[in-house]
């Protein structure tokens, strides 16, 4: 899953980079006389390079089959098990389709160009944006093989770009981009990973759209400079956190701003996710009613705040009754999406007068565009993350991400010298709870079990479910005796939990075993095991019991 963070961190700047050179020399070639070969051009300055200016009148060196797009096609193919992920490209009056960059396990990828309606992506045009197939029947060719060979499933999405300009400066015809994943699984592509992939596709556009838009608006350097600093910021990072930070990041070196906010729109209020500068603290994690304040009004009508210019009052920034003093410049942009719904605001202030010129205000316009997707993605994210780590029953760790964690652990454990103990607990005579009681009310007792091994461990160690009635819990720089301590308080605390089924009160247990690294088990193997001949022990001698691994070897 990280690897798909990487790949949005880095996509953007690669794109806004690599993209407008191609579509350069696409429109150079269509100029050119037929049959006449250019020389292939320089190469277009990198932003990665540490040259942010973007020299749009710089010569690309050829079609962007450059390393970086490749790398994050690669890494997209890898964090989804794709065979292909695959990135075509056509000019406005090109017929053919033809591979900008290709990340693939196979090796007959098509070198020439094809037609635009040809095989299974021959059906994407404007009206049928996303061709998403699962299972590939055995006749549908795939146009980018030159070979024919099965494959489980295929998503193709045409990245939506606006026409540029023609040469009389009307709107000309748009280029079509078409990104194509394919895989060996058949099954279908769930509504998470297209939705993903579609934000995927909406920042790309977003990105080909500003880097015409910086052609065409001939804006002067210093601008780009400062847009391309503010992209190259926020397009490394993807957690919803540091995109906060980097956006505050950003917009401060933009701006002289004495006070900067983000807020977003959750559940009927605008909350201040992070605020920086003068008394920040004092305002991070406010809410507010969703109309109040300019912030509000700036959500609400969809643009940006305060319009009167000469503002004199004390401002109204985030609510009517909180105002605040001292203000002498104030800019209220709302975080617009693509369809212009608003998901929050960025405020940005000053106590010297006149700070936000119309300039400047367009500047943080497009910043704020960014930021806009990069939340949308960073959340797209966190879910994805948090349904493939946690389990869905109880909200703990997963099995495979307690396997991750042990390991890190077990690492830190050894490289630290530290203990690392390994509780694993399973809930006593629980098929017949089942039975007597049903499977819904076993699975009530089970999330709120979870409740209490998550509240008895502490932020460090990790508390997961094993799997079925099953948990397991690691506990960091704790030794046999700090985690028996441990171990009996959540035991006596789940013995104590009552659950009410029509009239009867039920109550549970649970048997705990322990061990310890590096006092019982010498691996990791050695500790899951131990653990578990400790847990079959505490069964084995009535139940309801905590068994440390070191004891029962004592006892013989
Ligand atoms: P013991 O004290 O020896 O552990 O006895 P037990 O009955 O708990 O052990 P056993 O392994 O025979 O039964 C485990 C039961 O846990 C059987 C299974 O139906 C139940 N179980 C596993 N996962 C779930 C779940 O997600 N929800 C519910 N309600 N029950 C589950
Ligand atoms: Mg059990
Ligand atoms: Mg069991």
């Amino acid at each position: 899953m990280e690897n798909i963070l990487l790949w949005f961190g880095i996509a953007g700047v690669a794109l806004i980079v690599l993209l407008p050179a191609a579509w350069r020399l696409r429109q150079r070639k269509g100029q050119a006389a037929a049959g006449q070969d250019e020389p292939l051009p320089a190469p277009a300055p990198a932003a990665a390079s540490g040259q942010n200016d973007l020299h749009f009148s710089a010569r690309p060196r050829s079609l962007p089959s450059g390393d970086n797009i490749h790398l994050q096609l690669e890494i997209l193919r890898q964090a989804l098990d794709l065979t292909t992920a695959i990135l075509l490209w056509a000019g406005p009056d090109d017929k053919d389709l033809q591979v900008l960059s290709v990340a693939s396990l196979r090796d007959d990828i098509a070198v020439n160009p094809f037609p635009r309606g040809s095989g299974i992506i021959g059906g994407i045009r404007q009206e049928c944006p996303e061709i998403a197939v699962a299972p590939v029947s055995a006749h549908l060719s795939i146009p980018y093989y030159t070979a024919e060979k099965k494959t489980g499933s295929l998503l193709a999405l045409a990245i939506p770009l606006r026409p540029g300009p023609d040469e009389g400066g009307q709107a000309g015809k748009a280029a079509t981009a078409i990104l194509s994943l394919d895989r060996e699984s058949r099954t279908a592509w769930t509504e998470r990973e297209r939705e993903l992939v579609n934000l995927v596709c909406g920042k790309l556009a977003q990105d080909l759209q500003l880097s015409h838009k910086m052609e065409e608006t001939n804006r002067d350097k210093e601008a780009i400079h400062q847009i391309c600093k503010g992209m190259q910021e926020l397009n490394q990072v993807l957690g919803l956190q540091p995109i906060f930070e980097a956006t505050i990041r950003t917009v401060k070196q933009l701006t002289a701003a004495d006070f900067i906010a983000i807020s977003l729109l959750e559940n009927q209020e605008h909350r201040i996710v992070m605020a920086s500068g003068h008394k920040s603290g004092h305002f991070e994690g406010l809410s507010f009613p969703a109309d109040d304040g300019l912030v509000g009004q700036a959500i609400k009508l969809r643009r940006w705040m305060p319009t009167h210019a000469n503002y004199q009052e004390e401002f109204p920034v985030f609510s009517n009754s909180m105002r605040i003093a001292g203000l002498k410049s104030l800019l209220i942009l709302p975080l617009l999406k693509e369809d212009q719904e608003a998901i929050g605001a960025l405020t940005v202030a000053g106590r010297k007068p006149d700070m936000f010129s119309r300039e400047r205000r367009e500047i943080l316009e497009v910043i704020a565009s960014q930021v806009t997707t990069k939340i949308e993605l960073g959340r797209a994210h966190e879910k994805i993350y948090q349904l493939a780590t946690t389990d869905g029953l109880t909200g703990l760790s997963n099995h495979r991400t307690f396997q991750l964690a042990l390991d890190n652990m077990l690492h830190r454990a050894m490289r630290q010298s530290t203990p690392l103990t390994m509780v694993l607990c399973d809930l006593d005579y629980f098929k017949k709870i089942n039975d007597t009681y049903g499977h819904p009310f076993g699975d009530a007792v089970l999330q709120e079990v979870a409740r209490v091994l998550a509240n008895t461990v502490r932020k460090v160690d990790l508390a997961a479910r094993y799997g079925g009635e099953e948990f397991a819990l690691l506990l960091e720089d704790s030794d046999s005796i700090g985690a028996r301590r441990q171990a009996e308080r959540a035991r006596q605390a789940i013995n104590t939990l009552e659950f009410q089924h029509a009239d009867s009160t039920v109550r549970v247990s649970m048997s705990f075993g322990l061990a310890s690294f590096p006092g019982d088990a010498e691996d990791k193997s050695d500790l899951i095991s131990k653990a578990d001949q400790a847990l079959y022990r505490a069964k084995a001698k009535g139940r309801n019991l905590t068994v440390c691994w070191s004891d029962m070897n004592a006892a013989g």
